[in-house]
Order: structure tokens, then C-alpha cells, then sequence
């Protein structure tokens, strides 16, 4: 059953691919709260005074790193394996604190590798990934290893991967390749020591973004005869996945984790109201009352970020393309407006839209001086930063992840991460919220894994909403949350069974109500 009355959750059990999963006593286990409170504040007052402390909130990195290209190192981590290219893998330790820390935060994913230790889910899976590299993924590594996968991993961003974390992989043996500041040649070749290995070709992936997707298209379409199923976690992976299915050319099952309800309204909502102020402040020490800030797109990321703004008093306008997120903005209390009415008096512009060209040269130029431009979406088009790269402008790095574009009158706009997705690149991102997502790619990777012949065909799924309902039931008990129990009267009335799913597929949990904590 999923999640008892009281919050008893002493015997959860999931039929994934036919086989129950079941939890003993996870009430008593989520319970167990954080304790290493030491840590934490040992890896924040270092990271702090480190000098590259505003690229990355835990970020052990520090200005004394050498130069030299990961790729150029010869490096082999304690048990002689060299199947990794990463920063330094003299950092390993670092990152083992940091994922030691994630995993208090991870409640689900902690409970999902107990129960494997009688029963294996992923044995003979071999995942190829292409993820944010932090923390919280190595949890979710080490958790789909202990689920009995092999996994290699590549970076889906240039700037978010934490070195250290990535070193601390590739100690405890995972090949990965990845590190903050890799070129653009970097990523795909990265992406590319991943999957062209010798002796070993993946069964599945786990995408955010579709780079790692698009290129075993591109590059090695016959892996495909092997690949069980696509795990896919973002706005954009996800379009690119439609077109695909669309145009007849998807060659095996997806699972569309974006949508899913424990995906779309977690992560990509409170995942970026908690950290948008996070990656602002630690960038520009900037303060946010009164400031003037425009947020183009009002999907989950645009909420959140606008929710955050409001709470610390900024004055918010929306941009937006549908009427009916348009709508939402306006009864949220938002001026709804096009780009160009404010663009020269506003202190902040915020891209969420998961387009391209949303900011454009045009805008740039009539920006006021000073003005902070970045992007919270997946790619780095929305903002067409390109077209700032012209003799005429100068660029001046001020900080790690902050650049000053200035014109020749004088003018200086402040572009953050060069208009890569701000909270990855420059700040911390809630760890409780990224375990529900994770949970929830874990879950689909072992149903698409187990899943009978046929079950699956070569189109896009959204995640059975069982399993959503089964995710946000693992995270209940941290919030020592009481749930109610439908009676039998109750369940027949409303015609459900008791032990869910509780709403229909169609059901669209809104986000938008009891956000705002009002200034
Ligand atoms: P969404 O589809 O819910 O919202 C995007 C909104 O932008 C839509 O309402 C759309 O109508 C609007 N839009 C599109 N083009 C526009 C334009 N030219 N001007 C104004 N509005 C426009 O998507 P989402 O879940 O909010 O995700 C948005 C982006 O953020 C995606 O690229 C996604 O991958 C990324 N994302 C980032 C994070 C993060 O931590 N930074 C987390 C989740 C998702």
C-alpha cells in the first residue's frame, strides 16, 4: 500500500516490472534527520573563503587549481583505474563530504538502495548518463549502483559539474567525465568517452537536455539495437524526444520524467524559488527590494523565480506567449508585459522559457547601465549572448561566473554564467527537492529496465502516476506528514481504490496559489 493513516508507512510496497518493492518501517527510517551539522558548516566556511567560492556554493575548487586541461592529466585513482577525466582526483575526498551531506537530504533514494540489498532491480543494466555532475547525482549514481547498474557518466552543462564530486566518483570507481570549464570541444568529446568504450555499450540512458541522446543518433544509431529505454529529464530533452517520436526516427521507449507531476511541480518550481536568490546575491551581492526585475516565461521555473522576487519585495513584471500562463501571472498579482516596454528601466532580466532569442541584441543595447541579465532555463539561447561578441563591446571577467559586457559609451550590462542556467552554474540547488526528482528517474530507469516485451513501444511516456504518488509518499515522512486514509464508504463514493492513483492522468496539480508569502 502507498503511506498508511498517521504516516505510518511501515510496509510500502510498489509493483514496478511486476515485482513488489517494499519498504520496511520507512517511517522510523526517513525520520533519522540530518546529524552532521559539523560538516556542513566545515565545507560552507571553506568554500567561502576560497576564491572561487562564487562559482559554487560547496565548492572546494580554489584558484590555485592549475591550468592544465583534464584531458592532458594522467591521473588513476586509488585502484589503479584511469577510466575517468576529472579536475583532480586529489579533491575525491572533498566530494565524498558533500555527497555524504546530500544523502541526508535523499531520503528516498537512501531507502531504495537498503531494500536492494536483498534484491537487485538494475542488475545488467548499463547506463550511460548526462546529468548535472553534484551531489545529489552522485546519490542517485551511487544509489543506481547499488541497484546493480554500471553506469558511466558525462556533464549535460559545462560550468555546474562540482570537481570534487566528480572526483570522489571516479575514486569509488565510477568513470566519469566531467569538470567546471570544459569547452564546447570538452562536453561532446566527455559525452563521447562515455559511450565509445571498448567492451562495454549501454542499455540505457538518462538524459537532461538531449546532448548525449543526440549524439548516439548522430553518431552511433546501431547502439540503439541494445538500448532498452531513454530516461529523460528536462523541458528541453523532452521536446526534442516529441520531434523525434514525431518524426518517426525515436527507435526506442521513453519516459518523459520532465512531466511527471513529481518532476514538473517540485523541481522545476521550488527548485528555482529557493535558489534564483541564491545565484543572484552570491554573483552580485545585489539587494532585492525595490529593484525593478522582468521574468520572461511563467511556466514552473518563471513561478518560482517570481514568487522568490516578490517575497524579497522586487517590483515583477512577466513576459509571456500563452494566454493562459499570462492569465495566471496577472491574478498572481504580476504586470504582464512585452520585453521591449521595460527593458530600459528594469534592474534584472530573467530568462525561463526554454526558447531561444528571447533576449536579443536589440535589447541588450537599450538595457540600462548596470543591468543583470541570466537565464534560468536549460540552454544557453535564450539570451543571444553570441551577438555580444563583437569588436565593438568589451568583456571583462570580474568574477568567476560574472562578466561585465561593456559598450563603447560606457555602459556596462552584468551577464552571469554567460547566460548558462544561473542556479546550476552559480549557486547550491535544494537537495530535498532534487531527491524527489531523482527518486523518480530511478524509478523510471528500472520500469523501462524491467518492463515485459511490449509494454513499452517506441514512443514517450509520462511515469505511471502510481509512481508519482509513490515518490511524494517516500518524502512525507520527513515533514513527519500525516496522511489521511480514504475510507471504504469514501473510496467507493468518489469511486477510487484506496491505495490510489487518486487522481486522473488529466489532473493538473496547480502551482500557482499559496506560493507568495507576501512582502
Ligand atoms: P514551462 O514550459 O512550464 O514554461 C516555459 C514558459 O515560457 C511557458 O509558459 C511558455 O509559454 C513561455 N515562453 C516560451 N517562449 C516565450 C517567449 N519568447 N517569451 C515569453 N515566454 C515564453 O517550462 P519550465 O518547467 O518553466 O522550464 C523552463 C526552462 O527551465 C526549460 O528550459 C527547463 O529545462 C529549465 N529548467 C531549469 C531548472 C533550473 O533549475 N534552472 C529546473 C527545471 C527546468
Amino acid at each position: 500500500m502507498l503511506g498508511g493513516p498517521n504516516g505510518h508507512f511501515s510496509k510500502i510496497s510498489l509493483c514496478v516490472m511486476g515485482t513488489d518493492i517494499q519498504f520496511a518501517d520507512q517511517k522510523q527510517e526517513f525520520n533519522k534527520r540530518p546529524t552532521k551539522i559539523g560538516r556542513r558548516s566545515l565545507s560552507r566556511s571553506i568554500s567561502q573563503s576560497s576564491t572561487d567560492s562564487y562559482s559554487s556554493a560547496a565548492s572546494y575548487t580554489d584558484s590555485s587549481d592549475d591550468e592544465t586541461s583534464p584531458r592532458d592529466k594522467q591521473q588513476k585513482n586509488s585502484k589503479g583505474s584511469s577510466d575517468f577525466c576529472v579536475k583532480n582526483i586529489k579533491q575525491a575526498e572533498f566530494g565524498r563530504r558533500e555527497i555524504e551531506i546530500a544523502e541526508q537530504e535523499m531520503p528516498a533514494l537512501m531507502a531504495l538502495r537498503k531494500r536492494a540489498q536483498g534484491e537487485k532491480p538494475l542488475a545488467g543494466a548499463k547506463i550511460v548518463g548526462c546529468t548535472h555532475i553534484t551531489a545529489q547525482t552522485a546519490v542517485l549514481m551511487e544509489t543506481l549502483g547499488a541497484l546493480g547498474a554500471q553506469c558511466r557518466w558525462a556533464a549535460c552543462n559545462i560550468y555546474s559539474t562540482l570537481n570534487e564530486v566528480a572526483a570522489a566518483l571516479a575514486e569509488s570507481g565510477f568513470p566519469v567525465f566531467a569538470w567546471k570549464g570544459e569547452s564546447e570541444d570538452d562536453f561532446w568529446w566527455c559525452i563521447d568517452r562515455c559511450v565509445n568504450v571498448e567492451g562495454w555499450q549501454p542499455n540505457m540512458i538518462l538524459d537532461d537536455g538531449g546532448d548525449l541522446t543526440h549524439w548516439i543518433y548522430k553518431k552511433y544509431p546501431n547502439m540503439f539495437k541494445k538500448i532498452k529505454g531513454i530516461v529523460e529529464e528536462s523541458v528541453t530533452g523532452v521536446h526534442r524526444l516529441y520531434q523525434l517520436s514525431k518524426a518517426g526516427k525515436l527507435c526506442v521507449p521513453a519516459m518523459n520524467v520532465n512531466d511527471s507531476v513529481t518532476k514538473q511541480k517540485f523541481d522545476n518550481l521550488y527548485c528555482c524559488r529557493e535558489s534564483i536568490l541564491d545565484g543572484l546575491k552570491r554573483t552580485t551581492d545585489m539587494m532585492f527590494g525595490g529593484k525593478q526585475v522582468v521574468v520572461c516565461g511563467y511556466g514552473e521555473v518563471g513561478k518560482g523565480c517570481c514568487a522568490a522576487l516578490k517575497a524579497m519585495g522586487s517590483i515583477v513584471y512577466v513576459t509571456e506567449i500563452d494566454p493562459i500562463c499570462a492569465l495566471q501571472a496577472c491574478m498572481d498579482g504580476f504586470r504582464l508585459v512585452k520585453l521591449n516596454e521595460v527593458i530600459r528601466q528594469v534592474d534584472i532580466v530573467i530568462t525561463c522559457t526554454g526558447n531561444k532569442n528571447v533576449v536579443t541584441r536589440e535589447h541588450l543595447d537599450r538595457m540600462k547601465n548596470s543591468c543583470i541579465v541570466c537565464n534560468m532555463g536549460h540552454s544557453n539561447t535564450e539570451i543571444d549572448v553570441a551577438s555580444l561578441r563583437t569588436p565593438e563591446l568589451t568583456w571583462e571577467r570580474v568574477r568567476s561566473q560574472v562578466d561585465h559586457v561593456i559598450w563603447p559609451d560606457g555602459k556596462r550590462i552584468v551577464l552571469l554564467a554567460e547566460g548558462r542556467l544561473l542556479n546550476l552554474s552559480c549557486s547550491t540547488v535544494p537537495t530535498f527537492v532534487l531527491s524527489i526528482t531523482a527518486t523518480t528517474q530511478a524509478l523510471a530507469l528500472i520500469e523501462l529496465y524491467n518492463a515485459p516485451e511490449g509494454r513499452y513501444k517506441q514512443d514517450v511516456y509520462l511515469l505511471p502516476k502510481k509512481m508519482d504518488e509513490y515518490v511524494a509518499s517516500l518524502h512525507l515522512p520527513t515533514f513527519d506528514a500525516h496522511l489521511t486514509e480514504l475510507t471504504d464508504e469514501q473510496a467507493k463514493y468518489l469511486g477510487l481504490n484506496k491505495n490510489g492513483p487518486f487522481k486522473p492522468n488529466y489532473y493538473r496539480y496547480c502551482s500557482t496559489t499559496s506560493l507568495f508569502i507576501l512582502p
